[in-house]
Order: structure tokens, then C-alpha cells, then sequence
């Protein structure tokens, strides 16, 4: 990362828009809080690194949910400034210090040199997009407790031996996955466009369409094709070589009808688990419905109106309260919530790769390829992503790039 990629990035941070977007998106924000707020034994009387704490959302939770020490750090000034107001308008600055600085840099005060959980929105488009995991990945190996073994994490589910808890990062597991999409509604705007700005041909400009990703909704309708996993990444043990990637990957189309797919689809799934534990590839996320019902029921859990630490007997009624709510729900459910078209838009949208030549996809269509992810020669925080693929039918008949008529 050189220093004009990383001074124009955290820049872009100190703008109150960027915060309002995150925090509006409910369906991200609900997710940490609900996460952060049912797990009182992850966050109690836990020392917590917020990693790129913007307003200090989610150090607040942290602190909400019974931390005893939150570190707040963001390397953008402005936005540092300002979580230190919303720390102290809430009345939390006792639990949480904000740190202006990036967290490569920093060193926590009073000689703490290790935090037991590291909260972090990270997340960029189509997962990677920005490189902050790098960076999180850097405070983990600077400042996160090493994890628990396994035995240690049975031990900690039967209910033993207590404290011998390892670090856990939240989230733990983030997967990317891709998909085929009509794409429609989006050639019209971003190709067809320039065939006609006021009068003027400027198809030179559809060119250069294909070379960049799109960023917008995909609606459920229009994909054709079920999803691939091409990246499942365990963050308590994923290296920032193991970023940049070559994957392969295999789609199957959906669609009754031949239909003309216009682009790959790529987007993100995050899961949130207490013990750092991964969930297996067929798992799917699944966002929370309402991320007002999930707020509401996290504000129950969470009501205290006393900012600080409560007293002991308070902070046990607390947490009987909290371990209520959570034994009404299925215990296997992990929290997680997914960025993908067949769900409830987020901020994030899905990134679309277009096709100058459709890919015709019907029931019998068999994609494959290899995706490959790397970043940017240019600026290190935008990736440079290339798909190589094959089309196969089962009925042994290669799809005909001319059937347009089939288009929905
Ligand atoms: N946690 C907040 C903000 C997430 S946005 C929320 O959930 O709403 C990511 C934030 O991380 C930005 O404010 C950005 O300035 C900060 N950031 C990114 N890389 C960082 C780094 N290396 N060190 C410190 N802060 C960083």
C-alpha cells in the first residue's frame, strides 16, 4: 500500500455519508449487533479491539455487551474525532478508548499488548475490494490472543474449565461467491447509453464497460445459474498471500427457458461464530428477515440504562436475560448474513463482471473456469480480477451465441 493509495482512502472515511450508508444498511449493522449483544460470554469482561472503528458503532456494542476494555482505532482523523464524541456523549469513554492511527502503527496503551476478541467491518465490494482485511489481518497477528485448541473449545461448550478462551475474530469466517445474471436492465444503462448522448454516437466509450465491474442491485429473477464458492476464508488463519487467488469453479444454469446471461455475478457471505469455529461449505448464510425486529430484540437484550459496568448481581440478570433470548433460538443457527441477490439488498449491491459475448444458459448448462483475484498493479486497494471459462451443454450441443431471441 503506498501512501497516496492509503491518503485518499482513509479521506474517504472522514466524510459523514460513508458512515450514514453503513449504518443505515440494517442488514450488515443488525448482524454485528445481534452477533456482539447474544454472545456475553465471548464479550464479558473481555478486552476488544475495534479494527477501523469509524463512529464506534460496534465498540459500543462490545462495550454493551459486557467488555471491560474496548480499543476504538481508525486512521482517519476526522472520523476518529468524532467516535471519540460518540464514546463520550454515550458515556462509555471508562471502556473505550479511540485511537487515531492505523492499526499496522498503533500500540495500546497501559502495556496491553493482547485483546481477547477483534470486532472489524472490513468488508469491501465483492468482498476484497479496498484490501482492509490485510489490514486486520496485521492487528491479528500483532494483538490477538493465539485461538483456542479444539479441546479447549469442547471443554468451553460442556461447560469446564472457564477463561481458557482463545482469541476470536469477529467475523470468523467471510466467503466470496459467484453466479450468472441476465443483466438486462443494466446493458440498456451501461452500454446502449452510448449509442446516443444527446445525438452523438460515443460507442467508444461501451468499451470500455467490460473492463470495469459494476456495482449494482441484481434482481432474484434474473439470475440463471445456482452459486459457486470460489474463496471460504477462515480469518483467524487466512495469510494476506492468500488473497490474491486462482480458483476454480463450476456453475449450473437454472433457467427452464435459453436465456442470454450477461454477466457474472460476485458477492460476499459473512458468519459470525463465538469459538472462531467454521461452518461447513453447505451451509448457506441467510440475513435476518427485519433488521428492526433483530434490532429490536437486541436492544431487549442489551437494555441497561446504566452506561457502565453494572454491578455484578445486575450484570448476572443481565446476562440470565440475554442466555433466555438466545435459548428461544436454534442453537445451530449461526449468525450470518449473506450479500447475494437472492436476499435483502445491502450497501455492498453485487458486483457484475459484463459479457460482451452472452453466455446462453438453460437447465443442462455447465460453465466452468477459473477465476483468478489479485491486486491492483495500479492502487493496491482495487483487485484486479480475470474469469476463464468454457460453456458445455448436456445434450453435447455448444449454446449458440446468436440465439438472442431466447432473451427474457
Ligand atoms: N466499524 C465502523 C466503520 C467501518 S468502515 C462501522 O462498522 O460502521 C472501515 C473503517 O476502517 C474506516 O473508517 C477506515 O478509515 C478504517 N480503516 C481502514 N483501514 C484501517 C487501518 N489500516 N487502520 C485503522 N483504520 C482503518
Amino acid at each position: 500500500v503506498n501512501r497516496d493509495d492509503d491518503t485518499h482512502y482513509f479521506d474517504s472515511y472522514g466524510e459523514n455519508e460513508i458512515h450514514y450508508v453503513m449504518l443505515r444498511d440494517k442488514v450488515r449493522t443488525a448482524t454485528y449487533a445481534s452477533f456482539i449483544l447474544n454472545a456475553p460470554d465471548l464479550f464479558h469482561d473481555a478486552i476488544v479491539l475495534d479494527v477501523g472503528c469509524g463512529t464506534g458503532i460496534l465498540s459500543m456494542f462490545a462495550a454493551r455487551a459486557g467488555a471491560k476494555r474496548v480499543f476504538a482505532v481508525d486512521a482517519s482523523e476526522n472520523i476518529a474525532e468524532k467516535a471519540r464524541k460518540n464514546v463520550k456523549s454515550n458515556l462509555l469513554d471508562e471502556i473505550i478508548t479511540v485511537i487515531n492511527g492505523k492499526v499496522e502503527d498503533i500500540t495500546l496503551p497501559d502495556g496491553i499488548t493482547q485483546v481477547d476478541v477483534i470486532v472489524s467491518e472490513w468488508m469491501g465490494y465483492a468482498l476484497l475490494y479496498e484490501s482492509m482485511l490485510d489490514s486486520v489481518l496485521v492487528a491479528r497477528d500483532r494483538f490477538l490472543k493465539p485461538p483456542a485448541t479444539r479441546s479447549s473449545i469442547e471443554r468451553g461448550r460442556e461447560g469446564g474449565e472457564e477463561k481458557k478462551r482463545g482469541g476470536v475474530l469477529v467475523p470468523s469466517q467471510t466467503r466470496m461467491l459467484m453466479g450468472l445474471c441476465t443483466a438486462n436492465e443494466i446493458i440498456k444503462e451501461r452500454v446502449d447509453f452510448w449509442s446516443d448522448v444527446y445525438g452523438y454516437d460515443m460507442s467508444a466509450m461501451a468499451e470500455g464497460v467490460y473492463d470495469e465491474a459494476v456495482v449494482d442491485i441484481v434482481e432474484p429473477e434474473t439470475v440463471l445459474s445456482d452459486s459457486a464458492i470460489i474463496k471460504d476464508i477462515n480469518t483467524a488463519s487466512v495469510t494476506a498471500r492468500q488473497l490474491s487467488f486462482s480458483a476454480p469453479f463450476e456453475l449450473h444454469g437454472t433457467s427452464v427457458r435459453r436465456t442470454a446471461a450477461h454477466a457474472f455475478i460476485l458477492y460476499f457471505d459473512a458468519f459470525f461464530t463465538p469459538d472462531g469455529v467454521q461452518v461447513p461449505l453447505e451451509t448457506q448464510a441467510h440475513s435476518a428477515k427485519d433488521g428492526e425486529v433483530v434490532l429490536a430484540e437486541v436492544w431487549r437484550v442489551g437494555s441497561s440504562s446504566r452506561p457502565r459496568s453494572p454491578p455484578s448481581a445486575e450484570r448476572a440478570a443481565r446476562q440470565r436475560r440475554a442466555s433466555s433470548v438466545k435459548s428461544k433460538r436454534d442453537k445451530d443457527q449461526v449468525t450470518s448474513f449473506t450479500t447475494g441477490p437472492q436476499s435483502i439488498p445491502t450497501h455492498w449491491k453485487q458486483t457484475l463482471f459484463l459479457l460482451k459475448e452472452p453466455i446462453i444458459v438453460h437447465e443442462g448448462t455447465v460453465v466452468s473456469g477459473t477465476f483468478h483475484c489479485r491486486k491492483s498493479a495500479d492502487n493496491s486497494r482495487e483487485l484486479d480480477v480475470e474469469i476463464h471459462y468454457v460453456v458445455r451443454n448436456a445434450d453435447g450441443e455448444d449454446a449458440d451465441p446468436d440465439d438472442h431471441g431466447a432473451m427474457v
